[in-house]
């Protein structure tokens, strides 16, 4: 059969009419204890635990049929969803890390991942290394005969760097090493991750796969190798998500393509109204030209989502409030990926340990939404003016 277009699959992926009488959304099952029909049967179900409903732990149809989707527009040979972005990324680092294995990390991680690294890991006997986001090939000289793992974001949370996942996978191509992709910015729909170079690849489904703020959601998609291994360490953590979470993540799944499109869009013309404001040292965003990893971007992705930084070129952290207190469409507030606008400030320098921040002024990062970009930049443009009396005080 042809490949499916992205859109299609977008449409199509984890549909299956033996799970949902006919309906075209999959019902959430509210289920731990599943019968049997006979002794025979429970024997029968033990066996095929995987793939047959048979206790809630090891997820229901609702939640098959969000794995399949997502697993279907990655391209993957399995897919397992979890409570959370955090507890997928942590569970992928469990299934290849053992005691004594050496990890290496980008730079600019999620910070929470830092955390897992350098405690939980720690504590397990897992040392962490971390790189420089950009190293692409000049990976091969911080590898070590026990280096199980290379953990990538890509782009980095906040700083937004590109990986370059296809060099780095060339050099790990014949060694037992698994390169783990956090896709959560570009989403498949963007970024073909395990195409480019990921043995496992990560999800904070709750950004746009759920794309409307209402919950949390994380899964991991493996290629045939490291199948076996995802399947093992979602049994054993027993980490199931809620089934109204998978159902919200189909959902949201439905109109990835379109509202990463329109996010794109929007966040275009916002982020090329910034680049050109007084105030502004950069914008962060490989959608721009002028950024460092422009060329990646376009080698290696299919589209840039709302999601960018700015670096502004006077005051400090301080004056924050003048920026933000008093915008009317850019709420104040974690996480991104939802249907609105958000703005953030967060100084990346606490959180990175091989290349120090060096900015001239305090980081901004915003989340660009589906409002109209017109009254966003008309926002953003009294919040500056907001911001620069505050800091001429
Ligand atoms: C938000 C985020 C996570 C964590 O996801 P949660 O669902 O909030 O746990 C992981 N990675 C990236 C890149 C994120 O932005």
């Amino acid at each position: 059969m042809a490949k499916k277009h992205k859109d299609t699959l977008v449409t199509v992926a984890g549909r299956d009419k033996s799970r949902t009488f006919g309906a075209i959304n999959p019902p959430v099952f509210h289920a731990s204890t599943v019968l049997f029909d006979n002794y025979a049967d429970l024997r029968e179900g033990v066996r095929n635990s995987e793939t047959r409903f048979f206790y809630g732990r090891k997820g229901s149809p609702t939640i098959w049929a969000f794995n399949d989707a997502v697993k279907e527009l990655e391209g993957g040979a399995e897919a397992k969803s979890f409570p959370s972005g955090i507890a997928a990324a942590t569970a992928s680092l469990l299934s290849v890390l053992s005691a004594g294995d050496h990890l290496l990390m980008a730079d600019c991680v999620y910070e929470p991942m830092r955390l897992i690294a350098n405690r939980l890991l720690k504590k397990l006997g897992i040392e962490t290394e971390f790189f420089e986001p950009r190293i692409g090939a000049g990976i091969a000289s911080m590898l070590r005969d026990n280096t199980r793992a290379i953990f990538i974001e890509s782009p980095g949370s906040l700083t937004m760097e590109i990986a370059d996942v296809p060099a780095i996978r060339a050099v790990v191509e014949s060694r037992n090493i698994t390169v783990i992709n956090d896709n959560t910015w570009a989403t498949p729909y963007f970024h073909k991750a395990l195409e480019k170079g990921a043995h496992l690849v990560v999800h904070a489904a709750t950004k746009y796969i759920v794309g409307h703020s209402d919950a949390m959601l994380g899964v991991i998609v493996a290629d045939e190798a490291h199948a076996r291994g995802l399947r093992r360490i979602a049994a054993q953590l027993g980490q199931v998500p809620g089934p109204d979470d998978a159902y919200l993540g189909l959902r949201g799944f439905r109109t990835l393509g379109v509202r990463l499109k329109q996010h794109q869009e929007n966040a275009l013309k916002v982020a090329e109204w910034l680049l050109k404001h007084r105030l502004v040292d950069d914008v962060l965003y490989p959608a721009l030209a002028h950024s460092p990893d422009h060329a990646l971007w376009q080698r290696d992705f299919e589209g840039a989502n709302g999601l960018f930084s700015m670096v502004l070129n006077c005051g400090d952290y301080g004056d924050m409030g003048a920026l933000v207190d008093e915008l009317e469409y850019f709420g104040l507030g974690f996480s991104w990926g939802g249907f609105e606008s958000l703005i953030l400030p967060q100084d990346p320098s606490p959180h990175r340990s091989v290349v120090p921040w060096t900015a001239k002024g305090p980081l901004v990062r915003l989340h660009i939404g589906l409002e109209d970009p017109g009254d966003l930049i008309a926002d953003l443009r009294t919040g500056l003016e907001r911001y620069a009396k505050a800091v001429a005080k």
